[in-house]
């Protein structure tokens, strides 16, 4: 889906001159080993790059200049195997502009007992190596992630792994275009917000296109072309009878193909990566985008509904993170409650674009009408989304800054049939529980339109809140609404 091998981080060792060579010798090739090993660790999407061991100030400097420039270094990972001394790192890290991991590891797991001597407590010192450094960075107010243990340990790997997928995440919102089509709906005040401040706080451009430059592109699209989309749709969905050949409404599918075909081609002409539509503004459209905007998601792009922006550059940005886990990522809408003291449950939906990479199962493709737009009725995928954890996300604009927001739910499998829901569904209990998560989620503000991820955790969106410096607010099993209410009124105070 999203190539992430093409991305790599710097693995980055610093020392000092006063070991001598020999210990440097020993730094470097033990540094060049640890990078290697993670090079090659499975579950480390990127590359792990290593670069020569830094023992000044002015390599420190270059070293930290060079990444930010590098084109494919997403962020570097920093290890002190001996003592740094460091007011060396002040000039770098003051520049560097790219996300740190510090690793707290030691070349040896375990202390050699009968052969420790002082050459071993010469070469081995992060334990207070890293402190120097980690003083550092905590004096500058350096935000930074922070992992602990040996390098081959599997936890250690997975935490790497996790903060590598956050660093390309970060590194493509720096970079990301999303295009709107439409403004935000008339009036809704949570999808609004400043775009200006996004883009000098992510980096992402916001900018919009009347919908009659996608009508232009829609009505280029040949039939040859709407013919080879709909054999896939065949060859991918379970079509209801009237979309097929010969069916009464197959004329529908032909134009969700077009809308499905000049959509992409728009994109990726424009080199968007996430966009916006809204059911206000279809001027020269047949129908609003469904099944459409559902597969475009499915291939990696930021899709938000009714204009919502910080939506849909999150959907995205989600995406990249979890390329090549198994589950979904998806634009979604807590829609609406299961008040049943029994078992309280909130039903997640959208009008039509909820992604099928989510699904349990194949999607059928359906047509039905659509109560809002005034257009023709429109072509959406239909499906359940399968039990298990899941996160919902929500990007907000506070005025002085923005908040993400998580809340951690349960998912649960969707027993009843449905029959007369023509969109796709997930179900959820959310943490702590119905009554706490819900008023706790109010509380903070969070919008109704989310990003439902299955596959990443709080602990991603914990990362990507840090690199780019802004306030995270979680909703899980600990969340207690009077502890809470101190952390948001505490947070007015900080971001002030
Ligand atoms: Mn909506």
């Amino acid at each position: 889906m999203i190539d992430l091998k093409k991305y790599e981080v710097w693995f980055v060792t610093g020392s000092q001159h006063l070991y001598g060579e020999e210990t440097l010798r020993q730094v470097a090739e033990h540094s060049q080993i640890i990078a290697e090993f993670l090079d090659k660790a499975a579950p480390i999407p990127i590359r792990v790059v290593f670069k020569p061991v830094v023992k000044t100030p002015d390599e420190i400097y270059a070293i930290c200049q060079e990444a930010n420039v590098a084109p494919n270094c997403v962020g570097i990972i920093t290890w002190m195997h001996t003592f740094s001394p460091a007011k060396m790192w002040i000039r770098g890290l003051a520049v560097l502009q790219k996300p740190l991991l510090h690793l707290h590891t030691q070349f040896n797991r375990d202390i050699p007992w009968s052969n420790i001597d002082m050459d071993f407590m010469n070469l081995n010192q992060s334990a207070h190596g890293d402190r120097e450094f980690g003083f550092i960075m905590a004096r500058m107010r350096l935000n930074r992630k922070i992992v602990v243990g040996f390098w081959q340990q599997p936890d250690v790997v997975e935490k790497i792994a996790a903060w590598s997928r956050v660093a390309v995440a970060a590194f493509e919102l720096k970079n990301m275009k999303v295009v709107r089509f439409g403004d935000n709906m008339r009036q809704v005040a949570v999808t609004d917000g400043d775009k200006v401040a996004a883009e000098m706080t992510f980096g992402m451009s916001v900018n919009t296109h009347g919908i009659g430059d996608l009508v232009a592109v829609i009505n280029q699209m040949s039939d040859a072309s709407i013919d080879q989309l709909i054999t896939e749709y065949n060859d991918t969905y379970t079509l209801m009878n009237s979309l097929r050949k010969g069916g009464a409404q197959y004329s529908s599918l032909r134009d969700a193909a077009k809308i499905e075909l000049g959509l992409r081609a728009f994109l990726e002409d424009g080199g968007f990566s996430a966009y916006t539509d809204t059911f206000e503004d279809l001027h020269g459209m047949t129908q609003l985008p469904g099944i459409a905007s559902q597969r475009l998601m499915a291939d990696g792009y930021g899709f938000g509904g009714e204009g919502d922006w910080k939506t849909s550059a999150m959907v995205r940005t989600m995406k990249v993170m979890a390329s090549g886990l198994p589950g979904g990522n998806s634009f979604m809408e807590d829609y609406t409650y299961h008040f049943n003291p029994e078992n309280p449950l909130v039903l997640g939906s959208h009008m039509l674009e909820i992604c099928p990479s989510i699904a349990a199962g194949k999607p059928t493709c359906e047509i039905h009408p659509l109560g809002i737009g005034g257009k023709a009725d429109p072509v959406r995928l239909v499906f359940n989304a399968p039990a298990g954890p899941a996160i919902n996300v929500s990007l907000i604009d506070m005025g002085n800054r923005f908040r993400l927001l998580v809340n951690e739910v349960e998912a649960v499998a969707v027993s009843e049939a449905l029959p007369k829901l023509p969109v796709a569904r997930a179900l959820w209990k959310p943490m702590p529980d119905m009554q706490t998560g819900c008023a706790a989620w109010i509380l903070a503000g969070g919008a109704h339109h989310t990003v439902y991820s299955q596959n990443l955790t709080t602990s991603h969106v914990e990362d990507l809140a840090d690199i780019f410096g802004v306030e995270l607010v979680v909703i899980d099993r600990d969340t207690n609404l009077r502890q809470l209410k101190n952390e948001l009124r505490w947070s007015e105070s900080y971001y002030r």
